[in-house]
């Protein structure tokens, strides 16, 4: 179910397909999956995390909020709902769903059956560009993992170790400070890491201009605090793909590089191991950038379908790399 999407805008970027997908898909749902998850492992936040409070706002977000017209791309809960950009266009033809893509095509909402509610307001100001492809291209492959630190970490950690393969960690900054010694891990095992915001409030593409700078300087401050002296954060994700204009221009003011995905495969769903490794197999492309998470809840089907994917990226010719920046 979840390809359909994917191949939906050949003609287009891949970029603009998903972001307009995820976009869409998120403001539908959005909301549901980081939220909720990150709820969860974050100490403290549960209660104040915005996102968890979002989440029920979209019923759909549940289900699938896939049904869509993304369907696939934009995972709906966690952090994947909504990958890009407003920047880029949106797609018309999946923008349905919400209503509002990605912020352009307003005409097209049409046939979404999704009965969604309006995407979030359009941002008007110069977006940057939200990345979703790897740093070398060919056939390599960027695996991301969101909302963590936290009690799955170690599980990947190990399994990416066995492959020899290297991964961006987006880290919620409390998580982060929260547990140091995961984040140390993570750059002493050679990975990446990638500010994901504080408390993962939701729609983060909401927040308003004080809120985001916040959100995004303080969790930075928090992984770096946590991770030790000389610690790097190349990239920023807004939590549940709610890039806009504004939160662009923020971390690039931090020096991060806003980053997206282009494989969803909604494991904050917990859509069962076939399906997170089916959605994964079907929608990547070579320097393609696949959306998974460490945090949010209970991993283990996101562990059980990191160990079957690993080896499958290896005998499919893939090389781990790092996002484009
Ligand atoms: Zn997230």
């Amino acid at each position: 179910m979840h390809r359909t999407p994917t191949r939906r805008s050949p003609l287009r970027p891949h970029r603009n397909r998903l972001i307009a997908g995820c976009i869409a898909m998120a403001a539908v749902l959005g909301l549901s999956a980081c939220g909720t998850a990150s709820g969860a492992l974050q100490p403290t936040a549960t209660a104040t995390t915005p996102g968890a409070a979002n989440t029920p706002g979209t019923g759909n977000g549940t289900g699938t909020g896939n049904s869509t017209a993304a369907g696939t791309a934009p995972a709906p809960g966690s952090d994947a709902a909504q990958p890009r950009t407003p920047t880029a266009p949106a797609d018309p033809g999946r923008a349905t769903a919400t209503g509002k893509p990605v912020g352009t095509t307003p005409g097209t909402t049409t046939s979404t059956p999704t009965g969604t509610p309006a995407a979030p307001p359009a941002h008007p100001g110069q977006a940057t560009k939200v990345i979703g492809s790897t740093a070398s291209g060919g056939r390599t492959v960027a695996l991301t993992f969101d909302d963590g630190p936290g009690p799955a970490t170690g599980q990947i950690l190990d399994l990416l170790a066995q492959y020899h393969a290297k991964a961006t960690f987006c880290e919620i900054g409390q998580n982060a400070a929260a547990n140091p010694a995961l984040v140390k891990r993570v750059l002493a095992e050679g990975h990446r890491l990638c500010d994901h915001s504080v408390h993962h409030p939701q729609p983060f593409e909401k927040l308003p201009h004080d809120k985001a700078v916040y959100e995004i300087s303080a969790a930075h401050d928090m992984i770096v605090k946590a991770g030790g002296p000389g610690t790097r954060i190349g990239w920023f994700r807004a939590p549940g793909g709610g890039f806009n204009a504004d939160n662009e221009h923020i971390a690039a003011g931090l020096g991060m590089d806003s980053l997206g995905w282009s494989v969803d495969p909604r494991d904050w769903s917990r859509p069962g191991v076939a399906a997170i490794v089916s959605t994964v197999q079907s929608q990547l492309k070579p320097g393609g950038v696949i959306l998974m998470h460490d945090g949010g809840g209970d991993r283990s089907q996101s562990v059980a379908a990191l160990k079957q994917l690993l080896p499958w990226l290896v005998a499919q010719g893939y090389t781990f790399d790092f996002p484009a920046a």
